[in-house]
């Protein structure tokens, strides 16, 4: 099997094991389908409930199925002969989607409860879910200084309303099957996964493709202005999508996490403000900033704690947040442009 990381990961896998991606029509389990495809692996399973023309990015040589995941006899289908399974299918968006459609968000636990025994049922060696750091204990994330979460922070709870309670259930849901039915699944807590492919306008984008976007209709329309949710203090860490699938990859092949909470992301804060200076500053412009205080924002501030998985798996983000924005903004210029071309382009 080829590597392409100077990483070493024991996956006990053949070239031809069936992998399930689950989720795949969106931007993280897409880029996990053309990661596990560009190292050789020559069964994928690729499934989204969107019409396959609307998915981000489709691989070549990747089998795509278009069906609902949260009706029981779909799940069942979807994971037929699987060695390993991998649910990254979610309602989800940035905090204007999550605060919105918190509905929406909560029946998600229907795509992950159904997968999961289908999983079980039909004999998958490992299952991954994907969780988020909105499953934290939300008071302890009160104030822009904060301090980085580390996996035992969850409890006592106090998710997000909606999403964030949905992945705390979910991750009980993984750690059940194990212990109670043997089933061995992992699942990380995934902190602001950003970079090309991914949605980038129509109300689901997240703040580092939106603060991109706009910063392209602001040149191109000359009005030299952007508007920013909150009052921009909000602090974050992101994390590049090369970095999360390496990073799944080693959480889900890791015997030494299975069923255990592991976060999965950057370590490196920075403010909404000082992302959209960086912005700036990628695309050669200065604009006025005017701030939106009504606008969803989230806590004030959240970080990863990278200690465990650093200790347990040595993963630590290569991509610098600069140079993975460059990537991210030069991409989304191109969307920007093509959608003015009238193109298809990514969306929600
Ligand atoms: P995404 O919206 O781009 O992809 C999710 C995909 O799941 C979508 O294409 C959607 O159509 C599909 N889906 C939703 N419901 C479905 C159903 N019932 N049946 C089949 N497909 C369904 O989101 P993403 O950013 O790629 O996130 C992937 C996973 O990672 C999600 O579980 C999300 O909650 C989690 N996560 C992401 C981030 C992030 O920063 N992107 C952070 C924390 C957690």
């Amino acid at each position: 099997m080829k590597s392409n990381s100077d990483v070493h990961i024991d996956r006990h896998l053949n070239s031809d094991d069936l992998i399930v991606i689950a989720g795949a029509g969106g931007f993280i389990a897409g880029a996990l389908a053309r990661y596990f495809h560009n190292l050789g692996f020559t069964r994928i399973r690729a499934i989204d409930r969107k019409p396959l023309p609307e998915w981000y990015q489709r691989v070549p040589g990747v089998e795509c199925l278009s069906m609902d995941l949260s009706e029981k006899a779909n799940a069942i289908r979807a994971v037929e002969g699987a060695a390993e399974v991998y649910n990254l299918a979610a309602d989800m968006g940035g905090m204007g989607f999550i605060e919105h459609f918190r509905v929406e968000c909560l029946r998600s636990i229907l795509v992950n409860t159904h997968l999961i025994d289908a999983a079980w049922r039909a004999g998958a060696e490992r299952y991954f879910f994907s969780s988020s750091a909105c499953a934290y204990n939300t008071d302890l994330q009160k104030d822009p200084h904060v301090r980085a979460l580390k996996e035992s922070d969850a409890y006592p709870a106090m998710s997000e309303r909606g999403y964030g309670w949905e992945k705390l259930i979910s991750e009980m849901f993984c750690q059940e099957y194990w212990a109670e039915r043997g089933l061995e699944t992992h699942f990380a807590r995934f902190h602001n996964i950003y970079g090309p492919n991914g949605t980038w306008f129509g109300g689901r984008e997240k703040a580092p493709a939106a603060i991109c976007r706009k910063m392209l209709e602001a040149i191109d329309s000359r009005r030299h202005s952007i508007e920013i949710w909150g009052d921009g203090t909000q602090t974050r860490s992101f994390c590049f999508i090369d970095d999360c699938v390496l990073g799944i990859d080693q959480i889900m092949h890791s015997k030494d996490l299975i069923a255990t909470p592991i976060n999965l992301g950057s370590s490196e804060l920075i403010s909404i403000d000082n992302l959209v200076g960086m912005v700036e500053d990628i695309a050669g412009v200065k604009l006025t900033r005017t701030y939106d205080l009504n606008a969803p924002k989230g806590v004030a501030g959240r970080n990863s704690d990278n200690t465990f998985i650093r200790q347990v798996l040595d993963w630590e983000p290569r991509t610098t947040l600069r140079s993975g924005m460059e990537r991210t903004y030069a991409w989304i210029a191109g969307q920007f442009a093509d959608r003015k071309a009238g193109k298809r382009v990514v969306r929600d």
